[in-house]
């Protein structure tokens, strides 16, 4: 069994940036240290049907993040973490069951990658107060396999985004030259402990749904990031975004400065209808 705590002692590694900061007394390139930083934490109705479902998904944005994508969407809170709040595992506990008694259909952990060693904890001190709604894990996939291992027996739903299958591009606009290796990894590891997404009365209860924002100008990526899930992931469930909008740094690269167009999003459409893709499709 991995320990996760060891991981991070004294020279971090529990991301695949391992940047082996000692998080006790300063920050990695995750931008934070070694106690719990959130953003917020509400109801949630905007994500896919079985994840919001009638009373919303119970949902918790945590700063800080161990990829600088140039056009974050939630960048004041992954980039320039201009407002959060410090607090510790059993806070987080208390959240998780606020959460379920607000009547959320599930806990969302958005962006978690570089605290899962202490959310591991909080999801241990709530379960022994009746926490019993499932987890989903929403994150970037820059993540280790041996991570997504050990959260088999804490995590029940992910929602992966794969956002590139070209290491040019996600060195350009995320920092990270190694992203499709190890995103792909990670997701193939998720499937294995979690399997296909599984539905009861319409809502997710285990399973994988893999996430892509399509970014603009970038058709031939998304293309190819399809390509990848239908040859490498049995019966999965793609949800494609077309969202993007230019935030925080997109306004610096001419391709990214303009949300995407219709034309862009059929030609993607058209080929993920070509490709027998079941799943989720984001109206404008
Ligand atoms: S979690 Fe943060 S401190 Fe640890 S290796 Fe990743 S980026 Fe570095």
């Amino acid at each position: 069994m991995l320990d996760i705590e060891k991981l991070v002692g004294t020279s971090c590694r529990l991301c695949p940036r391992n940047c082996k900061t000692n998080r006790n007394i300063e920050t990695g390139l995750c931008k934070t240290n070694n106690k719990i930083e959130i953003a917020s934490f509400n109801l949630h109705f905007g994500e896919e049907p079985p994840i919001s479902g009638n009373y919303g998904s119970g949902t918790v944005f945590f700063a800080g993040c161990n990829m600088a994508c140039v056009f974050c969407q939630n960048y004041p809170i992954s980039q320039l973490k201009s407002a959060y709040k410090t607090i510790d595992e059993y806070a987080l506990a208390d959240i998780f069951l606020e959460l379920q008694n607000r009547k959320a259909h599930n806990i969302n952990l958005v962006t978690p990658s570089h605290f899962v060693h202490l959310i591991c904890k909080s999801i241990e001190i709530a379960r022994q107060k009746g926490f019993n709604i499932p987890v989903c894990y929403n994150t970037s996939s820059y993540d280790k396999v041996e991570v997504i291992e050990y959260l088999n027996d804490y995590v029940d739903i992910y929602l992966a985004d794969l956002k590139y299958a070209d290491d040019e591009l996600s060195y350009k606009y995320s920092g990270v030259s190694d992203y499709f290796k190890v995103a792909t990894r990670a997701i193939i590891k998720m499937q294995e402990t979690k399997g296909p997404l599984i539905l009861k009365n319409n809502l997710a209860i285990k399973g994988l749904i893999i996430r892509h924002l399509v970014l603009p100008n970038n058709i031939e990526n998304s293309k190819k990031v399809l390509d990848w899930i239908v040859d490498n992931i049995d019966k999965p469930t793609i949800s494609l975004m077309r969202q993007y909008f230019p935030a925080y740094k997109a306004s610096l690269y001419p391709e990214l400065s303009k949300k995407l167009n219709n034309s862009q999003w059929n030609n993607i459409l058209d080929y993920a209808y070509k490709l027998g893709i079941d799943g989720y499709f984001q109206v404008a």
